[in-house]
């Protein structure tokens, strides 16, 4: 399994690991970054060949459990633009419409609508 170092980015194989009992608790280990000596930094890389990016996603297939970065999830690649794709296309939240104002109630993050500053 490939592995990055979220410090220094350093990009090696989990075996390169320095690794140790966690002096804290001995049922536990620690790895070491072998190149700024930060622990527990590393992080799993996607395993998709030349790519580094940090693993978000696993997932069972037919050769097995694979873990990936958000870009290379089977059937969740991020499309090629196609010729009929414009970059008009709302891909993320809207802005908020005229008339919103941001001491208007907001939404949390569940969905329910919650006053601001209700804490
Ligand atoms: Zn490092
Ligand atoms: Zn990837």
């Amino acid at each position: 399994m490939k592995v990055i170092c979220e410090e220094c980015n350093w990009r090696g194989q989990q075996d390169q690991l320095l690794t140790a009992i966690n002096p804290f608790d001995s049922d536990d280990d620690i790895n070491g970054c072998p190149q700024c000596k930060s622990i527990n930094t590393a992080l799993f890389a996607c395993e998709e060949t030349d790519c580094w990016e940090p693993v978000t996603c696993g997932f069972p297939t037919a050769v097995g459990y694979r873990q990936t970065c958000g870009k290379h999830v089977p059937g969740r690649a991020a499309p090629t633009p196609s010729p009929g794709w414009t970059s008009d296309e709302p891909r993320v939240a809207p802005t908020p419409s005229p008339g919103w104002t941001s001491d208007d109630t907001v939404w949390g993050k569940d969905g329910r609508l919650s006053p601001q500053g209700d804490e």
